[in-house]
């Protein structure tokens, strides 16, 4: 009933449905001037050792500071940039600003950590992706091994050849790759030795019932049991408590991120904290 062809062939659309559209139209037409206009920022949310706490990576999180709208949430406009191949020019954006941030955090004697970047099909669709991250890498002058592109399990259900191919090039750059939202993609496991995964990030949905529930503890316990017989990294997403904290540490997890530790930090804030973790302890 929501959409119907009126006597002339045409769509009717209810009003909800044109009013949506005409947001999401708007919101993409911003969004295009946004990356150009230094609306976007970037955020950085630590990653620590278990069960030390200490800081090992960081994973970048965009921001979209609209200036009518305020904030708006990733969850809404990287599906549209995503949709419109804008994400493209976005992917781009954020890479460059993220591996700078990492040498200048470098440069100011901070301890090295890895630096995650999520990324779209789109972007390892582009039969150059592989070497445009080589240059972006050489231009910052930051070493691949900081480096870490976080895909989707659901990238790996078509076996595309480029994104096989640009992935397999990354690899020999010396880029790492983790597989983050593990467990919710429902694509084969084979790809994890085809293409040398590095790290999986074990979806929050799964964190956030463990280990009360015994379904969701049964699939992390399996995972780091996988991760630990394929010699792979792990990171648990979305650790909120300290019955989480305690039962993942204590279960071989290797790394942990969630707002237990910290929620996402501008990069000033980062760099306070990495230095009191750099700072002696006991004086
Ligand atoms: P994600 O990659 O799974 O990122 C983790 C999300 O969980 C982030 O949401 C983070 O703020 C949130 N989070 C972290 N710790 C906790 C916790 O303890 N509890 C809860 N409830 N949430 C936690 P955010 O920043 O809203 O990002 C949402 C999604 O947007 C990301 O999910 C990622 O898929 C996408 N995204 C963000 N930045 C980029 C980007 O630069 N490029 C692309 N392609 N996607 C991005
Ligand atoms: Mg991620
Ligand atoms: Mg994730
Ligand atoms: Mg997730």
């Amino acid at each position: 009933e929501a959409k119907q062809r009126g006597k002339n062939g045409y769509f009717v659309y209810c009003d909800h449905q044109l009013q949506q559209m005409r947001t999401n139209m708007q919101l993409l037409n911003d969004l295009q001037k946004a990356i150009q206009q230094k609306e976007l920022f970037l955020l950085y949310q630590p990653i620590v050792q278990l069960p030390s706490k200490r800081i090992a990576a960081v994973e970048v999180l965009v921001r979209w500071h609209h200036p009518s709208l305020g904030a708006i949430p990733p969850s809404t406009f990287i599906p549209l940039a995503e949709e419109s191949g804008l994400i493209v020019q976005l992917g781009e954006w954020v890479l460059k600003e993220a591996c700078r941030q990492a040498k200048q955090w470098q440069k100011e004697g901070l301890t090295p950590i890895r630096v995650c970047v999520n990324i779209s099909a789109r972007e390892l669709q582009d039969r150059k992706y592989a070497k445009r991250v080589e240059m972006i890498l050489q231009e910052a002058n930051l070493e691949a091994k900081w480096l870490e592109l976080e895909i989707t399990e659901r990238m790996m259900v078509y076996n595309e050849p480029t994104i096989t191919r640009n992935l397999n090039l990354l690899k020999q750059l010396g880029v790492r790759i983790a597989v983050d939202d593990f467990g919710t993609g429902c694509s084969s496991l084979s790809y994890l030795k085809q293409l040398d995964i590095d790290t999986l990030k074990i979806d929050r949905s799964f964190i956030q019932e463990c280990p009360h529930s015994y379904y969701e503890k049964a699939i992390v316990d399996s995972v780091l049991s996988l991760v630990q017989h394929l010699n792979m990294n792990v990171i648990a997403e979305g650790i909120e408590d300290e019955k989480q904290f305690d039962y993942l540490a204590k279960n071989g997890c290797s790394e942990g991120q969630g707002y237990f530790f910290s929620p996402p930090l501008s990069a000033e804030q980062l760099k306070q904290m990495l230095q009191n973790m750099n700072e002696p302890r006991h004086v």
